[in-house]
Parts: C-alpha cells; structure tokens; sequence
C-alpha cells in the first residue's frame, strides 16, 4: 500500500468504482458459478486501486471465472472491499483536515 499526496475532496466524492459490477441475484453468501457464462470461478488474489489509484492494495482476493476471466466479488469479498474504502476515505479525510488547517496559520 502506497499513498500519494495532494488529494482533493472531490477526488474523494467520485462513487463510480460500482462500475463494471453485476448484481449477482439469488441466495446470499458463496457465488459457486460465473455470473457472465455459467462457468466455474476460482480465488484469486491481485492488485485492487481505492480512491482512483490513490491506494493500491495488494493481495486482495476476489473471484475469476476460469472460462472468459471475469472478475467479481462475492458477499464477502465486497463487505471488505467496503471497509477498506471507508477506511480509506477516513484517513484521506483526515489528512486534508491537517492540511486545510496547516494553510490557515500565518
Ligand atoms: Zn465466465
């Protein structure tokens, strides 16, 4: 995990990382087969950027279906993912507080 300075709030704002999502309908909990093409999906462990890139965690494990490589999350998986991106969206918050606040002594 990296960060890189200067963030802007309206950075922070942008909700368009549901993107790309498809809402796997039925039971709750273990998807066992692709949503896209029916195939079997596997663990796999990569790369995942929060806040656009700010953040990049490593080793994130999300599923793959063997077939047509599509990547997903399932129940479990998203709830981390979103408490990460709280997370990290508190911290950015944060810093931008000491930042804004350093600016204002003269
Ligand atoms: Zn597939």
């Amino acid at each position: 995990m990296h960060l890189k300075e200067e963030l802007k709030p309206k950075d922070l704002m942008k909700d368009n990382w549901e993107e790309g999502w498809i809402e796997v309908e039925g039971e709750i909990g273990e998807v066992t087969r692709c949503p896209r093409c029916g195939s079997r999906i596997e663990r796999k462990k990569g790369d995942i950027d929060f806040l656009d890139g700010k953040i990049t965690v490593h080793g994130f494990e999300q599923m793959q279906c063997t077939k047509c490589g599509f990547i997903f999350m399932n129940s479990e998986q998203a709830q981390l993912y979103e408490d990460l991106y709280k997370h990290f969206i508190k911290i950015h918050e944060e810093k931008t507080d000491i930042q804004s606040s350093l600016c204002n002594i003269r």
